[in-house]
């Protein structure tokens, strides 16, 4: 569980046995839900009020987000690792991937086809291998990108407060940190070895990028790897430290379903179904209405239209999760992180977002510093 949330596992397993659906019709319809109420909408007596769930969402939603959708395209730059989740195909000891780190004028080429794309908003992904992505090797990276797009996230290896206040100055605003579980004991069987091995280096991530300035904070758990509901109490325990600790910074939630990569391999021992996810995005955007979430494109593409209407305000388009995946290379044979469901082209998801009645954002802030 996260370590500053007052409650054990047992405890919190416990609640969710014990609400009602009297307690959850209250949570529904209270002014301001809280983090038991969330607790409640995401309990076992929740199914029982699944659409009156989406509608609370899909008023707070449009409350704070109004009909807007924003958008936005993963950048690898890079799959050599040093970690060895035992869920990955990027991790060190799996032979069957080709690895390939791409220089910065192969980022560039990838950034223009991206851009050609109407896209205005990358996240910037690359395995952890401290001899390649360096802060400084990163840093020319976002200098780089940041003379194309507007807004630039990272998600790499967790860094130094003083490594995160290096990456801001170069163009990075955002950042995304999954925690993958939040159970010690799990987290520490799925990474045995390398950096990510550190369990608590790795959970305040977000506090160290905040406390540099950075303006968005992305926090999640891999559903599948532990009971989904007990992660999901502690995501909202993480969430609300961090909410005080970095007032300055948005939190936005993601909700990365595991997909088996192409490889084949590793199952998830606690699979999570997508009347699952739907009730938590839901749930979630209810007791945090002002947060960003966005949905992934591991998402299947009916899911993903249906829930940027009720929870997420932010999705994926046109993804590639191979380095080169959109201009360097010629053929993408080469292993992906995971499985994407949605493979639709960019145009094809803004002409979904338009048929729902919302709007695609491409661009919604400046930095004017
Ligand atoms: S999940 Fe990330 S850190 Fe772990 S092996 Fe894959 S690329 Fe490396």
């Amino acid at each position: 569980m996260f370590p500053l949330l007052k409650y054990t596992k047992e405890e919190i397993d416990g609640y969710f046995d014990r609400v009602t659906p009297d307690m959850v019709a209250a949570s529904v319809a209270s002014a301001k839900p809280g983090f038991f109420d969330l607790l409640n909408m995401i309990s076992p007596a929740a199914y029982a009020f699944f659409d009156d769930i989406r509608e609370r969402a899909a008023v707070e939603r449009r409350r704070y987000y109004g009909k807007t959708v924003s958008v936005y395209a993963p950048l690898y730059i890079g799959n050599t690792c040093i970690n060895s989740c035992r869920y990955c195909d990027f991790r060190s000891q799996h032979t069957g991937t080709v690895r390939r780190n791409l220089s910065i004028p192969e980022i560039e080429k990838e950034a223009d086809a991206i851009r050609s794309s109407g896209i205005d908003s990358v996240l910037v992904v690359a395995g952890e291998d401290p001899r390649v992505n360096t802060v400084e090797h990163l840093a020319d990276v976002g200098r780089c990108l940041k003379k194309r797009f507007s807004n630039l996230s990272l998600e790499v290896a967790p860094q130094t407060e003083d490594a995160y206040r290096r990456l801001f100055a170069a163009g990075y605003e955002a950042l995304t940190c999954f925690q993958e579980t939040y159970d010690r004991e799990r987290y520490a069987y799925f990474h045995p070895a390398g950096p990510k091995s550190n369990y608590e280096f790795r959970l305040w991530t977000q506090l160290r990028a905040g406390r540099a300035g950075f303006r968005q904070l992305g926090c999640a758990f891999l559903l599948g790897l532990s009971p989904w509901r007990a992660e999901a109490a502690s995501l909202a325990a993480h969430a609300i430290y961090l909410m005080k600790e970095c007032y300055q910074a948005k939190i936005q939630f993601a909700f990365p379903r595991f997909c088996p990569t192409e490889g084949g391999g590793f199952q998830p021992e606690f699979p999570v179904g997508e009347r699952d996810v739907e009730l938590m995005m839901n749930a979630f955007r209810a007791a945090f209405p002002q947060c960003c979430m966005t949905v992934s494109t591991r998402e299947a593409p009916a899911f993903r239209d249906r829930i940027v209407q009720s929870a997420a305000d932010n999705m994926s388009a046109g993804s590639r999760v191979v380095p080169g995946g959109y201009a360097v290379l010629e053929q993408t044979g080469d292993t992906a992180q995971f499985t994407l469901s949605d493979r639709r082209p960019p145009k094809e998801v803004y002409e979904a977002i338009k048929a729902n009645g919302q709007e695609v954002v491409f661009k919604n802030w400046d930095n004017r510093i």
